[in-house]
């Protein structure tokens, strides 16, 4: 509850400062340019990225016949060689794009009408772009649900001792760059496996992976695969860079059941919360 409590107060005082942020502005951008688009599949949805070279003001519209998602940007235009984007894995078929007189426009061709949201993006010490992102859900039919459900409380009723392993980041969210190149998620995946597979050996045991692949996990959904597997615990695995090379080993959060039971333990786990928060949003470059 703590936890909890702390991430809202943080997401609340994140929000009293946007309209003041807002009203600051940025100063009028030359360019507003699609300089190239991402994407990844996740299991519940896929996730289209849009690299901007600056803020751009853009819409976003339905369209069905065929079914599609349509993102307009007044003004814009796209960087060369942008083209054809062949998709194809059940949610989004393809990304277009179109340069039209009144700006640049990305189509999103669906093979069947779906829920989506977007949202912008600002650059952080990752990602040095603004960015427009939208996510396009998976429909998920009840028979596959209820499936899923099936399989998560085999696991929570199995009698085992449950090991929830998170690899850290994924997707759109890199993580921390490390000196030889990939950034953390693509160190967290493979050792939360090996991890899985050693706790996997061992009788009365299970491992849980909040994911399998390359793609974003909000932390609720991350939170909720543990509760719906009935995990006894939860261990998140980072990564974290520093800027000091001197700066070795590793660092172990943990949250007391009893919660914080002092002024310095409550600045800690204030810290840690803040940290998860915003990590979530992708801006934390130290893991
Ligand atoms: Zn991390």
């Amino acid at each position: 509850m703590r936890r909890i409590l702390l991430i809202m107060i943080f997401t609340i005082s994140l929000s009293a400062m946007l309209p003041a942020l807002e009203a600051a502005g940025e100063p009028a951008a030359p360019r507003r340019e699609v300089v190239s688009i991402r994407h990844w599949t996740a299991p519940e949805h896929t996730r289209i990225v849009l690299d901007m070279s600056s803020e751009c003001v853009y819409q976003v519209s339905e369209r069905s016949g065929p079914d599609r998602i349509v993102i307009d940007i007044p003004g814009g235009d796209l960087a060369g060689g942008l083209g054809r984007l062949e998709i194809k894995d059940g949610v989004v078929d393809r990304v277009r794009v179109n340069s039209l007189a009144k700006g640049a426009q990305v189509v999103l061709d669906l093979p069947a009408k779906t829920r989506y949201r977007h949202f912008a993006l600002k650059p952080n010490d990752i990602h040095r772009r603004h960015r427009i992102v939208i996510d396009v859900d998976r429909t998920i039919t009840v028979k596959e649900r209820r499936s899923e459900t099936e399989k998560a409380r085999l696991v929570a009723q199995s009698g085992d001792y449950i090991v929830i392993i998170d690899p850290g980041h994924g997707g759109s969210a890199p993580g921390a760059p490390s000196k030889f190149g990939p950034s953390e998620k693509y160190y967290t995946l493979p050792l939360a496996k090996m991890i899985a597979a050693e706790i996997e050996q061992h009788k009365g045991f299970k491992a849980v992976l909040t994911r399998t692949g390359d793609y974003d996990v909000e932390w609720h959904r991350r939170i909720e695969v543990a509760r719906e597997h009935g995990g006894h615990c939860f261990v998140s695995i980072h990564m974290n860079s520093n800027k000091n090379r001197r700066i070795k080993g590793s660092e172990v959060y943990f949250l007391s059941p009893e919660g914080a039971t002092d002024m310095h333990a409550t600045a800690v786990a204030e810290r840690e919360n803040m940290q998860i928060r915003m990590e979530d949003r992708g801006e934390l470059i130290d893991g």
